[in-house]
């Protein structure tokens, strides 16, 4: 239970909110302000909006909802602050701020319900794996889905993965054992790859045990929360927070994976500044979690994996996307340098490689168009580099890139990291 339940979240980032100089710089990069060229969009303006809503002499109208939810958190303008001003912190408390002031959306508190129950999502993964075809209608040429009429927040126009028959977690053996001696690792597998793109999941496993790590899925894992840190909805996260950390507890591991780069966000930031700032009895337990946490190719990286070895693969030109959180972690050598080093990959810098890709969590439900118009640069710099594929390490990203090539009628194939360099490795 948190401490301070009955404040206002804007009062945890006063401080911040005055370290804002009103300067401007952090206009530059940032993907709303491109998306709607706008004040409110960005972070200055953002922030003035949250010292009204913390003062209490605004209206809290839907005017100040969608102006607070014109929002990436992609952290770019937390990098050009000259006073690093946590804008992203400081939208998240002001989205809780509103939830608590005037209630969750509809759309949000849906989300927060499935988000809650593995049962629940397992269950509509498998209800869209099999009436899939009565919704959704395959894109000859593409391996993408669109739906056949519109539905609220899916419109027609969009390019969705398909889910997998069978989620990832349910197809493993909870421990598979590796060579005494080597790391124990414990997987945050994450929803998208759970039930989407099981094949990153796959991909891992192939890398991790080739290096003869120990790797545990825990079976209880749950959504990492952030899909309800968009709409304001703390109360989901922490409760998952907790879950999440009570199953990871229950192990004696080294690390605590993750292919996800906004689960590894997640863990690794979002649950110590979100849930633990607040609760004295989490903190310590959630920072010890977010010590464990590392990116897979992180990971694969520092326990020196070398793809040299593993064989040559077909040759392929890729480019790579930076996800923004793993760039805001730092982690943009470590892919790049693996995938140099994979025999036949020959890896080309696209433009703009560091910058967002749209998606945003739900930012892409509620503003899809202004995402995909975001996403328009990135697609056409992928296209620029004249590769077959974009790689990059995040699901979430997989499936804003895919819609964006597709809308574009690009056949670039779109695949995680984690693929490239198990490519070679033999089952
Ligand atoms: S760059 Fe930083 S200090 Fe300057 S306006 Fe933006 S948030 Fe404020
Ligand atoms: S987090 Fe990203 S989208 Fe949000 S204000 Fe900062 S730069 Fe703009």
């Amino acid at each position: 239970m948190s401490n301070n339940e009955n404040t206002d979240p804007l009062d945890r980032v006063q401080d911040q909110l005055k370290k804002c100089v009103k300067c401007g710089a952090c206009r530059q990069n940032c993907p709303a302000f491109n998306a709607f060229q706008r004040e409110p969009a960005v972070a200055r303006g953002k922030i003035a909006l949250a010292q009204h809503v913390l003062a209490d002499d605004i209206e809290l109208d839907d005017q100040t909802y969608t102006a607070m939810s014109k929002c990436l958190l992609c952290g770019s303008c937390v990098e050009k602050c000259p006073n690093s001003v946590p804008t992203d912190e400081i939208v998240i408390a002001a989205r809780e701020s509103l939830a608590k002031k005037r209630g969750l959306t509809t759309f949000h508190s849906a989300v927060g319900q499935v988000i809650k129950s593995r049962a629940r999502m397992k269950m509509g993964a498998k209800m869209a794996s099999l009436l899939g075809p009565m919704f959704f209608k395959k894109v000859p040429e593409n391996s993408g889905l669109r739906l056949r009429f519109p539905m609220p927040f899916v419109g027609n126009q969009r390019f969705i993965p398909q889910v997998a028959k069978n989620n990832f977690i349910d197809r493993h053996p909870e421990v598979i054992p590796g060579e005494p001696g080597k790391p124990r690792i414990a997987f945050f597998v994450g929803c998208m790859t759970n039930f989407v793109y099981t094949e990153v999941g796959e991909a891992a496993l192939k890398l991790f045990k080739h290096l003869g790590c120990t790797v545990i899925i825990p079976k209880e894992q749950q959504c990492c929360g952030l899909p309800g840190m968009s709409g304001g909805d703390i109360g989901t996260v922490r409760e998952l927070a907790e879950k999440n950390l009570v199953e990871f507890e229950k192990y004696e591991v080294d690390y605590v994976m993750s292919a996800c780069a906004t689960c590894g966000g997640a863990l690794h930031r979002l649950y110590p500044l979100v849930v633990g700032k607040r609760n004295p009895e989490l903190r310590e337990r959630l920072e010890s979690l977010a010590k464990k946490t590392v990116d897979a190719a992180q990971l694969l990286y520092q326990l020196g994996l070398n793809p040299a070895e593993t064989g040559s693969g077909e040759k392929l030109r890729i480019t790579y996307h930076d996800p923004c959180h793993l760039r805001t972690r730092g982690l943009s050598k470590q892919p790049r340098e693996l995938l140099k080093s994979t025999p036949g990959i020959e890896l080309v810098e696209m433009e703009g490689a560091d910058r967002c890709c749209g998606l945003g969590g739900t930012f892409n439900v509620y503003h899809y168009e202004s995402s995909m118009n975001i996403n328009d640069a990135k697609s056409e710099a992928i296209i620029a580099t004249g590769g077959g594929a974009v790689a990059t390490g995040c699901p979430g990203c997989m499936m804003q890139l895919s819609d964006g090539l597709k809308q574009h009628e690009s056949d670039v194939e779109v695949m995680h990291t984690l693929q490239l360099l198990a490519r070679t490795i033999k089952p």
